[in-house]
């Protein structure tokens, strides 16, 4: 890496924790050290921090603070809600319909559910990677027990009409669990308006710790827990809690809620100056995935004719961390699905990158990016 500050537009991947995030949790890694269970007083001092924190993630999702029921990550949130409807739904029925661009996290599950004999309706997406609302309703049948789409999509930022699938949801009186991971802290998620039974978050995010998310599971729901053991979390998920983590996530949602509108008009004009620069400065780019329902931290541009390893790497020597819409798998890149998905042609997708903001990111670093990568790609596509 050469010897200016490093750039970081991976902010979808994960982000660093907020100072005001870690000094909330510290205590908590030392002198509050206490098991939550624990009647004693070493016990109550973390047990009120924990509710706390509850308390203050259900304000920024708009739920009850006893439907928040913390897991180790959004991944654990996406399988419990999963695999928990499954076992809770026994003898009714064993159909899933989820949608082609789901993260791994849904994506896996459904594969592995499959296997154990479920049978999983996969909605399609249009180019601009939104499904198609009358073919959910078509799909539908007396034997489905579960509908699972996300908010927002991790490598697009297209955001799917969540609202509109839960409300189909409640009138065919089939549970919707909605993926909110990438969404949070970005967009509002209001668990009233998605009309979800079950919401997944994750900390790592949105300037929380990694190892820390959450399962929203509104009052009704009928769910079997993935981890069994001890009674925590009103017996939803087994295990001592993570108390460090809970408190920093607390504290994340509480910073959220109050930078949210604010953090996401800044963030959409860097990205708009990031976009607007480089369809201006370099020949033979596109825009992947719908260009107004979409995350303001967001962009996936594919440049036709080069290789999104060979841009990567480029930008990784210049101090810039992007993604790939691929998956790197054992050194080799594979397409996105997800671009697949949308019918982008595999050369496009084999040229697409991710750059995803932060609350953290400046003009400057933008303008670093736009200084180097169109010399970048002239570069590698004359190679
Ligand atoms: C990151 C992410 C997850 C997984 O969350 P982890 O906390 O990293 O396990 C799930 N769904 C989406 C959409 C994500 O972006």
């Amino acid at each position: 890496m050469n010897c200016t500050t490093p750039v970081y537009l991976d902010y979808n991947a994960t982000s660093p924790v907020h100072p005001d995030v870690l000094e909330a949790m510290l205590p908590y890694l030392t002198d509050r050290f206490g098991n939550p269970s624990s009647i004693h007083w070493a016990g109550r001092q973390v047990k009120g921090a924990v509710e706390e924190a509850r308390e203050r993630v259900a304000q920024l999702v708009n739920c009850r603070p006893v439907e928040v029921v913390f897991t180790s990550c959004g991944t654990e949130a996406d399988n419990m809600a999963l695999r928990g409807t499954v076992s809770a739904s026994r003898g009714r029925g064993n159909h899933i319909i989820t949608t082609v661009v789901e993260h791994p996290a849904v994506a896996e599950t459904c594969r592995m559910l499959e296997r154990e004999g479920c049978e999983v309706t996969r909605l399609a997406v249009g180019r601009d990677g939104l499904p198609d609302l009358a073919e959910l309703e078509a799909a539908i049948c007396d034997r489905t027990i579960l509908i699972s789409a996300m908010f927002a999509n991790n490598e697009t930022g297209t955001v799917l009409p969540a609202a509109e699938i839960g409300a189909i949801a409640v009138r065919r009186r089939v549970p919707f669990h909605c993926d909110a991971v990438q969404a949070l802290g970005k967009i509002p998620v209001d668990c009233q308006t998605l009309q979800a039974g079950m919401v997944a978050l994750s900390g790592h995010k949105i300037g929380a710790p990694k190892g820390i998310g959450a399962l929203v599971v509104r009052t009704g729901t009928r769910l079997h827990p993935l981890i069994l053991g001890g009674s925590q979390e009103r017996n939803r998920r087994a295990g001592t809690e993570n108390v460090a983590g809970i408190v920093a996530f607390g504290a994340a949602c509480e910073r959220a809620a109050a930078t949210l509108a604010e953090g996401a008009a800044r963030m959409a004009a860097l990205r708009d100056r990031l976009e607007e620069g480089l369809l201006r400065t370099v020949p033979d780019v596109t825009l992947n995935g719908h260009r107004e329902r979409r995350l303001p931290n967001t962009s996936n541009i594919a440049f036709h004719g080069a290789k999104a390893d060979s841009l990567l790497a480029s930008l990784d020597l210049e101090g810039i961390a992007a993604s790939s819409g691929s998956a790197c798998s054992s050194g080799s890149l594979k397409a996105s699905p997800v671009l697949a998905a949308m019918g982008i042609a595999p050369e496009a997708a084999a040229g697409s990158l991710r750059f995803s903001l932060g609350p953290e990111t400046t003009v400057a670093e933008i303008d670093r990016v736009l200084a180097l990568l169109p010399g970048i790609v002239a570069r590698l596509r004359s190679s």
